[in-house]
């Protein structure tokens, strides 16, 4: 079979992919490009991402400021966003009438709604530039020419004089076997933004059940955040227990996911204030049931679950509550503890954390410090970043840099 030839090659069909492909092919007319794609599916988390309707970025214009909302790849990043950051993406989608609206929390969504919008724009940019797109197309070898590459696939052998790697994070480190046969290394992957599994733990009971200010901090370690939860049927989930499974990541795969954690279900209020409000309230409402009364604005089922977890009767009053039970009742409140045991399989994680070495590769054009004329870009490198529209930003940041300095 002969071999195709093209002057650029793609690997990988996701954002990152199409990404760099548009940007190469609007920036460069004169070169060919394709994108290799190893399943029949293109953008496939594209279209179920933010639920779907895709969380394409974040209203954080200051490179510092969002550089912090990476645990991996922060600081190589932070140059990189003085190249391309959200407001170039506003700008971008915009160029391809695609507006952009934000939340109260800053994340941004297409008007649309739909990831549709974006997957649609993507594929209409791709034929318009006659980007060629080879589905079920797998790269197993790529063996650097004096000029270029040629490509082992699964679908015959191709040559190109440049390629960029788009091929998104695995979960585990022989799938990255391709490009470590190219002399590059990889920080092992592992999950990133997960929940916290508690299996068969009265709490599960409350599922669907969400705090909007909670503090969880990690026994033994200095990891803490603060967010809203949400009680899930297998456990903890919501931004504050994602935001630590991302910081923590490492840490938590050390300890096999079994970890104590401690959640602060009233972080505005020190252990003292609440003793203080809960025996004011305790003397205020003497004659109220306590299952009828409480001085903090909870879910009744989870104040119910409180009132139980400090051994206190439901159907009793404010006045028959002892200060032993007040004293639990506060513990449970500052540091209710809780023991996570194993967690759930990774292919339900949202970004891996791990992959190609960031010293390897030169941040300012995206290229690698190892090979010439191959270039990363997106979730194959070693870069994770908190929920938000952050992981798709840098998708953005590192394909948009390859598509300028692919040429030169
Ligand atoms: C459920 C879910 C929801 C998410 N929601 C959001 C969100 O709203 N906002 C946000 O910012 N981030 C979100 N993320 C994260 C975001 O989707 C990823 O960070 C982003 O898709 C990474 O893009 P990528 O192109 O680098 O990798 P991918 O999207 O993973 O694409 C890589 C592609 O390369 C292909 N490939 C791999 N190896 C080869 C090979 N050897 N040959 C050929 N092809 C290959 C894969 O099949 C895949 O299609 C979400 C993730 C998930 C799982």
């Amino acid at each position: 079979m002969s071999k195709q030839h093209v002057n650029v090659i793609i690997i990988g069909g996701g954002a990152a992919g199409f990404f760099a492909a548009i940007n190469i092919a609007e920036l460069h007319p004169h070169l060919s490009v394709a994108i290799l794609e190893k399943t029949s599916h293109l953008l496939k988390k594209v279209k179920i991402s933010g639920g779907g309707r895709c969380n394409v970025t974040h209203t954080c214009f200051e490179p510092k400021e969002l550089s912090s909302y990476y645990p991996r790849g922060g600081k190589e990043l932070l140059g990189a966003f003085y190249q391309f950051q959200p407001l170039n993406t506003i700008e971008w989608f915009a160029s391809k009438n695609i507006e952009l609206t934000t939340e109260s929390d800053g994340r941004m969504f297409p008007v649309s709604n739909t990831s549709e919008t974006i997957v649609n724009c993507f594929l209409h940019l791709a034929k318009k530039h006659k980007i060629a797109i080879i589905t079920e197309t797998k790269v197993e070898k790529i063996l650097p020419l004096t000029n270029g590459f040629e490509l082992t696939t699964n679908n015959g052998e191709f040559t190109a004089e440049k390629i960029v790697v788009t091929a998104g994070g695995f979960n585990k480190a022989e799938q990255y076997q391709f490009l470590t046969d190219l002399g590059h290394s990889i920080q092992p992957p592992i999950p990133s933004l997960f929940t916290f599994n508690l299996p068969q733990h009265p709490i599960c009971e409350l599922q669907g059940i969400s705090v909007n200010h909670v503090a969880i901090k990690i026994k033994e370690s200095n990891y803490k955040e603060e967010g809203p939860l949400l009680i899930t049927h297998w456990g903890m989930s919501g931004p504050a227990v994602l935001k630590l499974s991302a910081w923590a990541a490492r840490f938590l795969q050390e300890k096999n996911y079994n970890f104590t954690y401690f959640v602060n279900w009233l972080p505005n209020l020190s252990a003292e204030e609440i003793t203080t409000q809960l025996t004011d309230f305790k003397t205020k409402v003497a004659t109220k049931k306590v299952s009828n009364a409480f001085p903090f604005d909870f879910p009744k089922k989870l104040t119910l679950y409180f009132l139980q977890k400090a051994t206190i009767d439901e159907n009793i009053n404010w006045g028959d509550v002892s200060k032993k039970q007040l004293h639990l009742l506060t513990n449970i409140l500052a540091a209710d503890e809780y023991f996570s045991k194993g967690k759930t399989t990774f292919k339900q994680e949202f970004v891996t954390c791990g992959g190609i070495k960031l010293n390897e590769v030169n941040f300012k054009t995206m290229e690698s410090k190892l090979q010439p004329n191959l270039f990363f870009a997106g979730e194959v490198l070693d870069i994770d970043a908190l929920t938000g529209g952050f992981n798709f930003q840098a998708a953005w940041t590192t394909a948009w840099i390859t598509a300028q300095h692919i040429n030169s």
